[in-house]
């Protein structure tokens, strides 16, 4: 089996290379990854300039790794594109420092890259810890190269997309792995005004709310110290749109009639 690995924190964040050293005991494992932090950069692609991509000295040994001038997403499509293709098995982002919950979902980087994986066929993972310090990265890693090794052995459908999040506890603390859905309506978003002695500026900050306080939530099974597995897909279609809505659009269109 041979793992890609990438990150939206940056290909030398210690969180990355952890994840590595853990799944060399079980594959080989090969890094591509945005050479800076681009957190909350979600899907984004870069269409209009150039890659450049850098080989760089990996902290683990024996590990070929690449830097790319780019986004997470952007890391994935050329690692399975270009400098990977059609030898990579699985594609794994993280380990995230920081929750990637609910709504967050939808700007994630870290998701971002495990979405393109799975929308060029592969089975793909994001994971990410819960907390932004001190962090209990070894658990991650762990549980990484378990879920690795069970897809490799057809535990579970290969088109599967999964974001993984742990509570920040040692892993006697943890209670269980739930499997959950993404909670809605995860955070709030306000925006700070400043004056820099030249010019206005504006701050967004977003914040981590729980307002959906369904017990099958990822962000419920996190707050109660378990382990959060949500199945994701990329269709946003709403499949419950209400059989009004054909009326709707009948009406809709004669109207627009001249
Ligand atoms: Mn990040």
């Amino acid at each position: 089996m041979k793992i890609l690995v990438t990150n939206d924190d940056g290909i030398f964040y210690q969180g990355l290379w952890i994840l590595v050293k853990e799944l060399k005991n079980i594959a080989e494992v090969v890094v591509v990854a945005p050479d800076r932090e681009q957190s909350a950069v979600g899907t984004a692609v870069t269409l209009h300039q150039p890659l450049r991509v850098q080989s760089v000295r990996p902290l683990v040994s024996e590990v070929e790794a690449y830097s790319v001038e780019g986004t997470p997403a952007d890391s994935v499509i050329l690692a399975l594109g270009k400098l990977f293709k059609n030898k990579v098995d699985l594609v794994i982002s993280g380990i995230n420092q920081g929750p990637n919950l609910g709504d967050d979902v939808l700007i994630s980087g870290t998701v971002g890259a495990a979405v393109q994986g799975y929308l060029h066929g592969f089975p793909a993972f994001a994971i990410s810890v819960a907390t932004v310090d001190s962090l209990h990265l070894d658990n991650a890693a762990k549980l990484a190269a378990l879920l690795a090794k069970k897809i490799d052995s057809g535990a579970l459908p290969m088109n599967i997309l999964l974001n993984v999040n742990l509570p920040n506890l040692p892993l006697t603390k943890i209670k269980g792995i739930k499997i959950t859905r993404l909670a809605s309506r995860s955070h709030t978003d306000t925006v700070e005004e400043g004056h820099d002695g030249v010019r206005k500026y504006y701050w967004l900050v977003r914040q981590g709310i729980n307002k959906d306080k369904d017990e099958r939530t990822d962000i419920w099974a996190i707050e109660q110290g378990n382990i959060s597995i949500t199945p994701l897909h990329t269709n946003l279609s709403d499949k419950s749109s209400p059989p009004i809505m054909d009326s709707f659009c009948s009406d809709l269109f004669q109207e627009l009639q001249p």
